[in-house]
């Protein structure tokens, strides 16, 4: 071992703390010191090469070192790094706010709130959803209702949404009132009152992530957008892992054409560069913030709207058009579906894939072992229990997705 990484190494096991991680294994453990990106390829401080299987935890889209995404941010740089959004504009948050919306049909999502990751763009939305009730005249009704294994993020109030026990239930008391249910069939069997103090419902469409890439039903989101409309709750879709291509569509809604009232995005915003998020909403939301100074919205973090950020989303944008992203995605995804169809392991007891994502599940207490196995052949990712996630860049072409299925295949 070279020995910055050996002085690395012990430098974190001294003084680091790792998110969601047993630190006891850690410290038995011989992390991996990743120190250089090109495309969908890592490369740690030992010379060693992998593929980004995971796309740095689920953020990383048009691949690491990107020329034109490197160039937008030196570019601003030049300019200024970061400037305050509280009191003040910038060039490029007001061009990213307009950028975004126009991904939108006219009249729909028409106002962008930043803030700097997942959690927050959540934990915006429900803030939103629960003082518009307020200034309209609701003020009981703030819950939320959520689904069952759900994740939305680990600041208190998105904490508070999500379904996962091992994570949630803890600080389960210190949340927001949350009803969970566990599809449509239970969202219609709610008792009314439940339904009457409940400002929104929120959901991962299309897929949730964390609960071992498992995809809801087809026509599911429009059932959904309906049952909102009827009962007049609020939709608020978190995309910050289906966003920016990653089910094949520029975001997952637009698979059943819906338009949720707030659309929470982050992961892929810049392309898997800068922490930036942002929460999207309707003019019908906004208004109600409008009027005397108590019914602004207080809330804001020092580096919401970052400039470095804002640069590089919106050369991320321009490189789905420029890179044809998504024409470019559709056969890769029939050519993912292919190839893990042909695993045929009696170790793997189901294959869940939506577009890009993937998720292979495998025989009980496989995941983690299978991954290390996967490190030794090229390929890093992480486990969600004993699935297997493949989400690769979108930039992966044809020869890296076969390596990685390949490494999948060999470690089994
Ligand atoms: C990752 C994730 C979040 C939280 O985002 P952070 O940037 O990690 O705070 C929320 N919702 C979903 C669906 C996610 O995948």
């Amino acid at each position: 071992m070279r020995e910055d990484t050996r002085g690395w190494i012990e430098a974190d096991k001294a003084h680091c703390w790792h998110p969601f991680t047993p630190q006891d294994q850690w410290v038995e453990s011989n992390p991996l010191i990743l120190v250089r990106g090109e495309g969908v390829w890592l490369r740690d401080s030992e010379g060693r090469k992998y593929i980004d299987g995971n796309s740095s935890i689920w953020t990383n889209i048009h691949g690491h070192g990107h020329p034109a995404l490197n160039a937008a941010i030196e570019r601003q740089l030049r300019e200024v790094a970061h400037t305050s959004y509280l009191g003040f504009a910038n060039p490029r948050a007001s061009e990213l706010a307009a950028r975004l919306c126009a991904l939108f049909p006219p009249d729909t999502l028409e106002r962008v709130f930043f803030s700097d990751d997942g959690s927050t763009a959540i934990e915006c939305a429900m803030k939103m959803a629960i003082q518009y009730r307020q200034q309209r005249g609701e003020p009981d009704r703030n819950g939320f209702i959520a689904f069952e294994q759900a994740y939305h993020g680990d600041t208190m109030g998105a904490a508070s949404l999500g379904g996962v026990s091992r994570f949630h239930e803890r600080f389960r008391k210190h949340g927001a009132p949350v009803t969970f249910v566990s599809g449509m069939e239970a969202l219609r069997h709610l008792p009314g009152e439940a339904v009457r103090q409940a400002c929104a419902v929120v959901i991962e469409p299309m897929i949730q992530g964390v609960n071992e890439m498992r995809p809801w039903p087809q026509g599911m989101l429009r059932e959904l957008r309906e049952w909102c409309d009827a009962h007049e709750v609020h939709l608020i879709l978190d995309e910050v892992m289906t966003g920016f291509g990653r089910t094949g569509k520029m975001f997952a809604c637009q698979h059943e054409q819906v338009i949720p009232d707030f659309l929470c995005v982050a992961k892929g915003l810049t392309g898997g560069y800068m922490p930036m998020a942002a929460t999207l909403t309707t003019s019908d939301v906004y208004d109600a913030f409008r009027g005397p100074a108590e019914n602004a919205f207080y809330y804001g973090h020092s580096y919401t709207a970052n400039p470095l950020g804002c640069a590089v989303a919106l050369a991320s944008l321009e490189l789905f058009e420029q890179e044809k992203t998504l024409d470019r995605l559709q056969p890769k995804i029939a050519l993912l579906a292919e190839l893990l169809a042909g695993l045929n392991s009696p170790k793997v007891k189901a294959v869940r894939q939506c577009g890009f994502v993937a998720g292979v599940e495998l025989a009980e207490g496989l995941g983690t072992q299978t991954c290390l196995a996967m490190r030794n052949h090229g390929v890093l990712t992480r486990p969600i229990r004993d699935t297997i996630v493949i989400m690769l860049p979108l930039c992966a072409t044809e020869e890296e997705i076969r390596l990685t299925v390949a490494a999948l295949r060999k470690s089994l």
